[in-house]
């Protein structure tokens, strides 16, 4: 539906995205993920073509961007970071002048102005003016207007920054029952958000991108998070302790939680990839204390999201310091070319000295 490549956009010398490609099938929702500054924003702006790249291709349903524009234009509806309203229209009047706008015929327009307020919940507030709106209304507005004219692919940037937890889950629903008939990218930083409403995670760090794939992918990757345990044993602490850190080859980072009624419970990890309860519980067994409970710590996208950040991250610093020290010593050699260049010039000097003597 959507080929991006090899996308690079700055702004003076800030580099804000750095060789940026992806790929987006259709029907799916896709969450833009990263902290602040990271290329969201500008990326969906090139995608929707409000903004034009310093290099790289956008495609859009076969359609390129900066050729075929206006055709690659139509397949997008786009809610920016601030919403295009204009608080001073009414509801509906303003859903007719963006679908003028989006140059839906005079005909059709009727239908798909109710069709749009029908599927963003906008019916009480329709012959209201935007700027009696709550936020949470102002956002399904804005909403609205983007899926005018049933465009094939939706991009929202940030849509529940801002609102209430119950706004919030409203507008999640919504942007979930987008997914029959749109393709949706959405931005946001609530990890719990993409979670819950994602398919497909794109993730976006100092404008590149840094992993991509399905949200149950991300979370099922053991090997990059790792895995911890929580146990409780019938037994004492000192006891559960000696057994649980001889078993070396399974546990590492052993922690005690807490005592109590003769009951003990630890935490640790394991870079095992099989299970290891069999080798836990066997190990205690045989020192006659008795496994109450066993079980593996559930990993959050939270976990993926920083796990992930900070490989970048450390990447990203490497990277610097090493282009920084290659620009380092560029700068000695041009100084001893200097210094030389100096020498040869006193010498010469001293030399033609000599001959007018
Ligand atoms: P995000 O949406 O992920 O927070 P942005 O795409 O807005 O990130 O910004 C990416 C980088 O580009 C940031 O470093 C930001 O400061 C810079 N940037 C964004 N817009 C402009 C602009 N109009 N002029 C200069 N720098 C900009
Ligand atoms: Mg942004």
């Amino acid at each position: 539906m959507i080929k991006v490549t090899n996308l690079c956009k700055a702004y003076g010398s800030t580099v804000a995205l750095d060789n940026v490609s992806f790929e987006v099938d259709d029907g799916h929702i896709y969450g833009l993920l990263g902290p602040n500054g990271a290329g969201k924003s500008t990326t969906m702006n090139i995608i929707t073509g409000y903004l034009a790249p310093t290099m790289g291709e956008v495609v859009i349903d076969g359609y390129t961007l900066g050729k075929d524009t206006l055709k690659a234009k139509k397949c997008i509806g786009y809610l920016p970071e601030i919403p295009p309203l204009y608080p001073d229209m009414f509801v509906r009047e303003y859903l007719n002048f963006v679908a003028s706008i989006k140059q839906i015929s005079a005909k059709e327009r009727i239908d798909e102005v109710q069709s749009a307020i029908d599927k963003t919940g906008l019916k009480e507030v329709s012959e209201r003016l935007i700027k009696n709106l709550s936020k949470g209304y102002k956002q399904r507005v804005g909403i609205a207007q983007a899926i005018l004219g049933t465009p094939k692919v939706i991009i929202l940037d940030e849509p529940t920054v801002g609102l209430d937890p119950q706004q919030i889950i409203e507008i999640r629903e919504l942007i979930r029952s987008l997914k029959e008939n749109h393709t949706v990218i959405l931005s946001s930083h609530i990890l719990s958000e993409i979670a819950t409403v994602c398919d497909d995670v794109l993730m976006i760090s100092h404008g590149r991108v840094v992993a991509m794939d399905t949200t149950d992918h991300l979370l099922s990757d053991k090997k990059r998070l790792g895995r911890s345990f929580t146990v409780t044993v019938k037994g004492e602490k000192d006891k559960t302790e000696k057994v649980l850190s001889g078993l070396t080859a399974v546990v590492t980072n052993l922690s005690f939680v807490s005592e109590e009624d003769g009951k003990c419970t630890f935490t640790f990890d394991t870079e095992k990839e099989d299970d290891i309860r069999e080798d836990v519980s066997f190990a205690l067994s045989d020192e006659r204390l008795l496994v109450l409970s066993l079980s593996e710590e559930k990993k959050s996208l939270e976990d993926i999201y920083l796990a992930i950040m900070e490989e970048s991250d450390k990447q990203y610093e490497e990277e610097l310091r090493l282009a920084k020290e290659a620009e380092e010593a560029e700068e000695e050699d041009d100084d001893e070319d200097i210094e030389e260049d100096e020498q040869f010039s006193e010498e010469s000097d001293e030399s033609n000295g000599k001959e007018e003597k």
